[in-house]
């Protein structure tokens, strides 16, 4: 059974080869969907037959946002500690403890309610892949435990057991990391695809530049993919590391040397930058300008979590990057979708070429631009298709 997708008044489709710029778009649009996948696409007057149709009566459509980024398995609530920050308490990862405890304390039925409201909530607002993250259980268990839920929910699945170090360890803790290399990577490691680390010499809670090479290079071993958590709250070796070891994805980059934007030009891994955790710690935003110019590929990801950073929303994202860190609007729509999608190093996500899933956003509004010109008004969500 085929679909013809019709009546959109603007389609990203992110393939150059498909219409102009960066973003291939195309006005006056079709896409053609059939067994989950795109067909077909290209301009409606060209649009071939197809079993059904159905008329976006003019809309934008742009491919459903890759949230590479995400913490969505967890219990309780820190809005006390963001209204604490509001008023001047300093973030340094020290709040995650909170959520551990409640963690640990929650039922799979619990945990499996939030991460799947969570998921739902984000497909509401446009995204269609999202990657979730361990990193709330901290012993092996909980952490094997989180990774059966994620994987439920998604094949974008990380192993984050290296997020901080558990209190009853008091601190930087070389036994806490022989524990994740070990055990806890074996009893996780089936359930994951990606590795990653919180590299943050600066936090007492995180781990040092020493420690995180030797928590990837045991996930590598392990044949996982790797993602590391660097320089957000300072300069330091994570981003090096991750271009070093070959890592998609170095995540918030906010802290950046001359050096480490080198790098991140000079690599293949992509720089995730998650402007929602410096809007909700009200810190400095990462120079996105001063990447892209380098020639760096960026991607923009929510960092959903309960502690630095609560939004679900990539249109938030989007008009953050460009409000904020003076990413023009096709950019950050690109680095939300496409990037997204490099940044998982997926090629079937993050745009609308033939061959990729048939996942669609469409807007309430007649372009992509609206996404950072209306911010905070609900215009984005998935394309419920039928069937
Ligand atoms: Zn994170």
């Amino acid at each position: 059974m085929s679909l013809l997708v019709t009546g959109i008044g603007e389609l990203v489709t992110n393939d150059p080869a498909l219409g102009r710029g960066p973003l291939g778009l195309l006005t006056d649009a079709a896409v053609v969907v059939a067994d989950g996948g795109v067909a077909w696409t290209g301009p409606a007057t060209a649009a071939p037959d197809a079993d059904a149709r159905m008329d976006l009566g003019g809309r934008a459509v742009v491919p459903g946002f890759v949230d590479s980024h995400a913490h969505l398995v967890f219990a309780g609530d820190r809005a006390e500690e963001f209204e604490a920050r509001m008023s001047g308490a300093r973030y340094d990862g020290g709040g995650i403890g909170t959520t551990v405890a409640a963690t640990r304390a929650a039922s799979d039925e619990e945990l499996r309610g939030r991460l799947r409201g969570l998921v739902a909530e984000m497909r509401r607002q446009g995204t269609t892949t999202v990657e979730v993250k361990s990193g709330y259980g901290l012993t092996v268990e909980d952490e094997a435990r989180s990774l059966r839920l994620a994987a439920e929910v998604t094949a974008e699945t990380t192993f984050l057991g290296a997020h901080v170090v558990p209190s009853e360890y008091g601190g930087r803790s070389d036994a806490y990391v022989d524990l994740v290399t070990g055990p806890m990577l074996a009893a996780c490691a089936p359930h994951a695809r990606w590795a990653d680390v919180f590299c943050e010499p600066g936090s007492p809670h995180a781990f040092d530049g020493d420690q995180a090479r030797a928590v990837l290079a045991a996930g590598r071993a392990a044949g996982l993919g790797l993602r590391v958590h660097a320089n957000q709250l300072t300069a330091g070796p994570g981003v090096q590391l991750a271009v070093d070891l070959g890592a998609a994805s170095a995540d918030h980059c906010t802290h950046l040397s001359a050096a480490d934007v080198d790098a991140l030009a000079g690599g293949t891994t992509v720089a995730t930058l998650l402007p929602g955790v410096e809007f909700s710690t009200r810190s400095p935003y990462p120079d996105a300008r001063r990447l892209l110019d380098a020639g760096a590929t960026v991607a923009l990801a929510t960092d959903c979590n309960p502690g630095s950073c609560f939004t679900s929303s990539m249109a938030f994202c989007v008009a953050l990057a460009v409000r904020e860190m003076r990413m023009t609007p096709a950019e950050a729509v690109w680095a939300a979708t496409a990037g997204g999608a490099a940044a998982l190093r997926r090629t079937d996500v993050g745009h609308l070429a033939p061959g990729a899933r048939a996942d669609l956003a469409v807007l309430d509004a007649p372009s992509y631009r609206h996404l950072a010109y209306r911010p905070g008004v609900p215009l984005v969500r998935a394309l419920e298709l039928p069937g």
